[in-house]
């Protein structure tokens, strides 16, 4: 197996203490953009040297800087149902908890969609518990068709990302000739005593099945990947060298690794309070983790969701984050239920429930621009053609002028009047500073084409 649990445990052994010396090496090395081994991470999560510790997130941030540049990545998960045969011990779904299982009808996905579309929303993950009998593939299938069918006024869904469970090379043939975004599953934890203990007696039980999921979805043909752990549950330094370990078998098969990972941090939950868990992360240790993997991985996106606060995210968006949920609700049905009640269940609690208005609004005063594209996935650059634009620094012409032009189609038709002169003044501004003359040219003139009533531009 391509975790290698011997290994993971003695290098974080070995790195308890790192020297400082050692740990400026390692800084310096990335510096150099030479990559970075197991230990060399593992050094930088161990770190407790004050001013080493500061280098990194420096670091971090000039790297993300210098390839992401203030774009940040806007989308917002969709559960459609909450069926579950599974007893992962941390989860709201849980078989063993009680309470009126759903799934939506493929009307009443429509009346989602168009609530999300309202908001603005072009890029969605769509969640659900695994349940073969109440939510086989072909009911996946459905919502993936529905998603995509349905439009309310300008709004439409332009990517889906699929986050169900572990499955067969024949089901994930299946989502890529839905077109689906990225495939995400999270390994939940990399180590396999602590996985087996949190997945008792279910479909879900078996680490290997789990941990070969993205092999078996490249198989099929899924360009992109997007891994994660459920941070909390295991040792974290373990999980990022897990992850490090999983992206480097995927890069060593199949020529590319992850398109992005998620660090999900262990919340409260139907049935799932946090004094059962001993590896939770403090805030300062989330905090390394997700500079280090920025500084590991430079070219893979890292997502957060709003399990995290306002102040968290605004921070860990400084030096790693590159896209993040909006105005999420994790429950069934939740955002008719919030419309309508206001209030939703959830599979587990969120920490940020600002619209995405607010959070945009948010990150355009912190120097951000949102962005809405969803061009590199409709235009095939996917798997190792976009790692390939993206270490070349290529991918750069397009993403900046695509962030810029879906920022001005969000403002337009979803943003007030002092909204609309903001995004539009940022998007003009950050437009005039384009390096590129053509590029600058097309881009403004995409501005005026959108003023005038166009739409879904895009390079
Ligand atoms: N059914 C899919 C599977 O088996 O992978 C996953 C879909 S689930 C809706 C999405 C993710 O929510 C899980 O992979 C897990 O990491 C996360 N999750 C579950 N319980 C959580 C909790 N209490 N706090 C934070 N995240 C949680």
């Amino acid at each position: 197996m391509f975790i290698d649990h011997k290994l993971i445990n003695s290098i974080i052994d070995e790195t308890k203490n790192p020297e400082v010396d050692e740990a400026r090496k390692v800084i310096e090395k990335a510096k150099r953009k030479e990559k970075l081994s197991y230990k060399d991470i593992a050094i930088l999560l161990s770190t407790e040297d004050e001013s080493v510790v500061k280098d990194i997130y420096t670091l971090a941030g000039e790297i993300k800087e210098s390839i992401y540049g203030k774009r940040i990545v806007m989308f917002a998960p969709l559960y459609v149902s909450d069926y579950c045969v599974n007893n992962c011990v941390y989860c709201g779904y849980q078989r063993c908890n009680e309470f009126k299982r759903r799934k939506l009808t493929m009307e009443e996905v429509k009346e989602e969609v168009k609530i999300l579309e309202k908001m603005g929303h072009k890029r969605l993950a769509l969640e659900l518990g695994e349940d073969p009998v109440n939510a086989p593939i072909e009911y996946v299938l459905d919502c993936l068709d529905t998603i995509y069918k349905t439009q309310n006024e300008n709004g439409e869904i332009r990517r889906v990302n699929v986050n169900i469970a572990a499955t067969t090379v024949e089901e994930y043939k299946m989502l890529k000739e839905k077109g689906i975004g990225t495939y995400i599953l999270f390994q939940e934890t990399y180590n396999k005593d602590v996985y087996e203990y949190m997945h008792p007696k279910s479909l879900k039980s078996n680490y290997e099945y789990h941990l070969t999921a993205f092999d078996r979805a490249m198989e099929a043909g899924i360009d992109d990947v997007g891994g994660g752990a459920l941070f909390g549950l295991a040792n974290y330094k373990f999980e990022v060298l897990g992850l490090m370990m999983h992206n480097a078998h995927l890069e060593e098969k199949f020529g590319v690794g992850f398109h992005t990972i998620s660090v999900p941090r262990l919340k409260k939950a139907n049935g799932v309070t946090m004094e059962n868990f001993p590896n939770l992360l403090t805030d300062e240790e989330f905090k390394r983790v997700v500079a280090v993997l920025r500084i590991a991985v430079p070219f893979t996106g890292l997502i957060l969701s709003t399990r995290e606060t306002k102040e968290m995210r605004k921070e860990v968006l400084r030096y790693g984050v590159s896209q993040v949920s909006a105005g999420s609700s994790t429950g069934v049905g939740g955002y008719k239920d919030r419309e309508e009640n206001g209030k939703d269940d959830k599979q587990f609690q969120t920490s940020d429930e600002r619209s995405p208005l607010e959070v945009i609004n948010w990150l355009l005063d912190d120097g951000y621009i949102p962005s809405y594209c969803t061009a590199c996935y409709r235009t095939g650059r996917t798997g190792d053609r976009f790692m390939t634009l993206a270490k070349s620094g290529e991918i750069q012409k397009v993403c900046e002028p695509n962030a810029i032009t879906t920022l001005v189609e969000y403002a337009l038709d979803y943003g007030d009047e002092a909204f609309k002169e903001k995004a539009i003044t940022t998007a003009k501004k950050v437009a005039s500073e384009l390096k590129d003359p053509k590029t600058k040219k097309i881009v403004e003139n995409n501005i005026e084409r959108l003023q005038k009533g166009e739409r879904d531009l895009f390079l």
